[in-house]
């Protein structure tokens, strides 16, 4: 099932004099249950595709099939309206999105607004504020009175909150220090063991190479490159081409192959690079 583009594309302001195209006949395969990445220099069309995938913005051309839902360049509102409760989409700098007074019901808000009584939503607020780390001591303060990373975390807790079957993340680290990222990335393993699809977009390729388990590779609206992250980074001319990179691990191989060493195929985790060396 999951969810499926099939031969799309995106034209920003289409029929106006500013017309912009984002994608260009795109197709890709999201899986139930894959941590799947999605990198692209900045432009390259990524927040654009998640904006796809829960039926915020309809093809221009071609098909987006959401488990049973198809979205086709016709489609209106009322027919995609329940796809976002199931892609959860958590936006860049998702703590601007915050408006509600008390951070319990900031993250009570989705669900009461799918229909679920107060009560109900409160309780679902708790578990998942829990969940993501906010100390009950915070429940009841204004959301603005939080560090960034605390509001970024109540954020990710609303989208939570609609219990969705697949999240999507538009570098849901950007700014935040490394402990606080280490948390998050975490926090993603644990939904994604919990039985949640992933959908990441991230510039930190060793975050791909550590979690994900599917990438696609965008560059000027078009998907370039996809396959297991182990395949992806093989070709480090062509990813440093496209100004990507690879894992510092893969990086650091192919320095000492340069030097002498054999790998069997280059490492993109220490783990591998262990297993792989005199290979
Ligand atoms: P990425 O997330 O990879 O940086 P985007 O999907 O945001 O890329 O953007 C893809 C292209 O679409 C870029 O050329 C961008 O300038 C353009 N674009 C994005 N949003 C809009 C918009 N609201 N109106 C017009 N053009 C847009
Ligand atoms: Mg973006």
């Amino acid at each position: 099932m999951g969810i499926t583009l099939e031969n799309v594309s995106y034209i920003y302001q289409n029929g106006t004099p500013f017309a912009s195209t984002a994608l260009s006949d795109v197709s890709l395969t999201i899986k139930d249950g894959s941590y799947t990445a999605l990198i692209g220099h900045t432009g390259s069309g990524k927040s654009t595709i998640l904006q796809l995938l829960n039926g915020l913005l309809v093809p221009t051309d071609g098909e987006v099939r959401v488990f049973d839902t198809l979205i086709t360049p016709t489609s209106v509102n009322k027919e995609i309206r329940q796809i976002r409760k199931q892609v959860g989409l958590v936006f860049q700098f998702a703590e601007n999105q915050i408006f509600e007074e008390t951070v319990l019901k900031d993250v009570a808000f989705g669900p009461q607004n799918f229909g679920v009584s107060r009560e109900e939503a409160e309780t679902i607020a708790r578990e998942k504020l829990a969940l993501v780390g906010i100390d009950e001591s915070l429940f009841e303060r204004s959301p603005f009175e939080l560090s960034g990373g605390q509001m970024r975390r109540v954020a990710i807790a609303g989208i939570l909150a609609m219990e969705p079957r697949i999240l999507v993340l538009d570098e849901p680290t950007a700014g935040l220090d490394p402990i606080g990222r280490k948390e998050l990335m975490n926090l993603f393993k644990k939904l994604h063991l919990d039985g949640i699809t992933i959908v990441l977009v991230t510039h930190l390729m060793d975050d791909v190479a550590e979690y994900a388990d599917q990438v696609y590779v965008m560059e000027k609206g078009r998907l370039v490159k996809s396959g297991e992250p182990s395949f992806v980074f093989q070709d480090i001319n062509f990813m440093e081409k496209i100004q990507l990179g690879v894992p510092k691990i893969t990086r650091f191989a192919q320095k000492l192959i340069k030097r002498g060493a054999t790998f069997k195929q280059l490492p993109i985790t220490i783990e591998e690079f262990k297993e792989f060396i005199n290979g």
